[in-house]
């Protein structure tokens, strides 16, 4: 981003968000719904504290990031700006045992919650700060090797424990799709939903939120039932023109 100029940046910002929002709005009253039923985040993890700042003049609110040490870091940038007060911080990245003290009460959402081990690891540390943590379930519903996350049947078997844990509040489910394959990420995203419907009726959990679709596949996720939308190439970066 260092070949553009800061007011271009900022003007390239608002024109991406305008776009995408007129994407995302089609894609979501495909499935009855309207943008106000969506939470966007701006996956910030490849830009900086200035970057971040600039996202949120163009009307950004809420952001996330996979590094516990660069969640510092743009929690530090926030300082600078009076002006952001209110903004959200969502954590979406795997996350290592010895590192949930940064984490933990200092964002909004925990999207990586991927094993029991760490599901317990959390509410033991939010129960210690004597807060409660939201956080969701990471399931990986494609069965690709390289993704991380409960397998289906893996989270339906340990959902009755992770629900007995004190410090955790369990409010849905997330996941990633394949890349570069349409029809591999709609059965993903339509697999998480019937999943979060199966753990509905086995736990009386309310399982509302459905973290799923990123800048290649954000509007298939949408049509498939997402309320939360992971966007970090597509807001950030001149270079990435969306396929769709
Ligand atoms: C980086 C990242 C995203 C954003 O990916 P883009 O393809 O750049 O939109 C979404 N979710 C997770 C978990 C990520 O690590």
């Amino acid at each position: 981003m260092s070949d553009i100029e800061p007011n271009q940046y900022e003007a390239f910002l608002s024109d991406r968000r305008e776009r995408i929002l007129a994407r995302a709005s089609e894609a979501v009253e495909r499935s009855g719904r309207s943008l106000d039923d969506i939470t966007m985040l701006a996956v910030s993890k490849t830009v900086g504290p200035d970057e971040v700042y600039a996202a949120w003049k163009a009307g950004y609110r809420s952001f996330a990031e996979n590094r516990p040490q660069e969640l510092k870091r743009k929690l530090a940038g926030v300082e600078d700006h009076p002006d952001m007060a209110g903004v959200r911080f969502d954590m979406i990245g795997n996350l290592q045992t010895n590192k949930i003290n940064q984490v933990v009460g200092k964002v909004t959402l925990v999207h990586s919650v991927s094993s029991t081990h760490l599901a317990e690891a959390i509410a033991k540390r939010a129960l210690a700060h004597g807060v409660d943590c939201d956080v969701l379930l990471e399931c990986n519903v494609s069965g690709e090797e390289s993704k991380s996350g409960f397998a289906p049947d893996e989270v339906r078997a340990a959902l009755p424990k992770l629900m007995g844990l004190g410090g955790i509040s369990i409010k849905g489910l997330m996941t990633m799709a394949p890349a570069h394959d349409e029809d591999a990420a709609r059965r993903t995203f339509s697999g998480l939903r019937d999943l979060a419907d199966v753990l509905r009726g086995d736990s009386g959990l309310a399982l509302d939120t459905l973290s799923m679709g990123m800048s290649d596949d954000f509007p298939i996720a949408l049509e498939e039932g997402a309320t939360v939308i992971r966007l970090g190439r597509i807001v950030f970066d001149p270079g990435y023109e969306p396929a769709w």
